[in-house]
């Protein structure tokens, strides 16, 4: 058996592979894909000590650091279900195939919930945008639109307003579900405008980037068009967590719940980044909670007989 197999090969999983395979231990990776969600973002400016970097370049990078070692790396797998059998925990693939470990880290990551409407996927990167954290200050003075009016969309509005010239709220039912205090907050920011009972159906652009987009007033069925440069869809992160579902305690929302040493509710099986129940989902939190978790694994297993 391994001593700690890691799923997930985002920032979290390469981050434990590697603090687990640099005890000495037998570790291996098994992934759908190297890289996560990391590999489908373009710019990237808040990893601290690198001012600007790119997905592919950190996946490539971090691909590297793993192969500084021993590790057991293995993609193109998905993982279906995990149990306990005695003082293992056996893994079983979609393709059948089993694999047994001492300790686990759980690190599959999470997937934004789109829009599903044309322009979405073509100007994603280019005016299309999930992250305010990442991606605000790339619409410094310029007008933007929010899709969701939930706490993170209000959040994001809030936060956006700081950075564009105009944020545009726009909501697909009658009311926002946001916190009161949210809501109060966004009322009270002269560049911010909440439009509810619009349903986005289309995002514009000039074939390089977001020119604007098209919603539907739901009241009287009238298409209306928006000028903006980007759009931010906060529509909810939907935790790459259904196959846990019978087997680790998850929260409401899907999210693996862990403890302050990354401990899942399974003996031996920790957790670490975006399908996690941590607050803010980044690269560099990830990264360090990618760290305790194998941290975590290791303090189990040396308690083992
Ligand atoms: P992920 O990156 O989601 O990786 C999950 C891993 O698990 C992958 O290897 C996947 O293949 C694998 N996996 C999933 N399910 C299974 C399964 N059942 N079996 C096997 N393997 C599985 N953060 C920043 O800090 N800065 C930014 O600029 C930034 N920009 C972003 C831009 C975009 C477009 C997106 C989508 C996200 C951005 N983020 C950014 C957020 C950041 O990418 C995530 O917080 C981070 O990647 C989470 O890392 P993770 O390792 O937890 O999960």
């Amino acid at each position: 058996p391994f001593d700690v197999l890691v799923v997930g090969a985002g920032p979290a999983g390469s981050a434990a592979a590697i603090y687990s395979a640099r005890k000495g231990i037998r570790t291996g990776v098994i992934a759908e894909r190297l890289g996560g969600q990391v590999m489908d973002t373009m710019a990237i400016e808040n990893f601290i000590s690198v001012p600007y970097t790119e997905g592919p370049k950190l996946v490539a990078a971090s691909e590297a650091h793993m192969k500084e070692y021993d590790i057991d790396i293995m993609t193109g797998f998905m993982a279906k279900s995990i149990e306990r059998e005695n003082d293992l925990i056996k893994l079983t693939l979609s393709n059948g195939a089993q694999l047994v470990t001492k300790a686990m880290i759980l690190a599959t990551g999470a997937r934004w919930r789109l829009m599903n409407v044309p322009g979405e996927n073509e100007y994603r990167n280019k005016g299309v945008a999930f992250c305010p954290h990442c991606d605000g200050p790339l619409f410094k003075g310029k007008p933007i639109a929010v899709i969701g009016g939930g706490n993170s969309g209000i959040e994001a509005a809030i936060d956006l307003a700081g950075i564009s010239s105009h944020v545009t709220v726009l909501e697909f039912s009658d009311t926002l579900r946001a916190d009161k205090v949210l809501q109060d907050k966004a009322n009270s920011l002269s560049n911010i405008t909440i439009i509810k009972n619009a349903q986005t159906t289309e995002v514009l652009g000039d074939g390089k980037k977001v020119t604007g987009l098209k919603y539907t007033d739901r009241t009287n069925n009238e298409s209306k068009e928006l000028s903006v440069d980007g759009i931010f869809v906060q529509i909810g992160l939907l935790p790459n967590t259904e196959w846990l579902k019978d087997s680790i305690e998850l929260n409401r929302m899907g999210e693996i719940v862990t403890d302050n040493h990354q401990a899942t509710s399974m003996p031996g099986v920790y957790a670490a980044g975006d399908a996690t129940d941590v607050p803010y989902k980044q690269i560099i939190i990830s990264m360090g909670e990618g760290a305790k978790a194998s941290l975590g694994a290791f303090d189990y297993l040396i308690r083992q007989k």
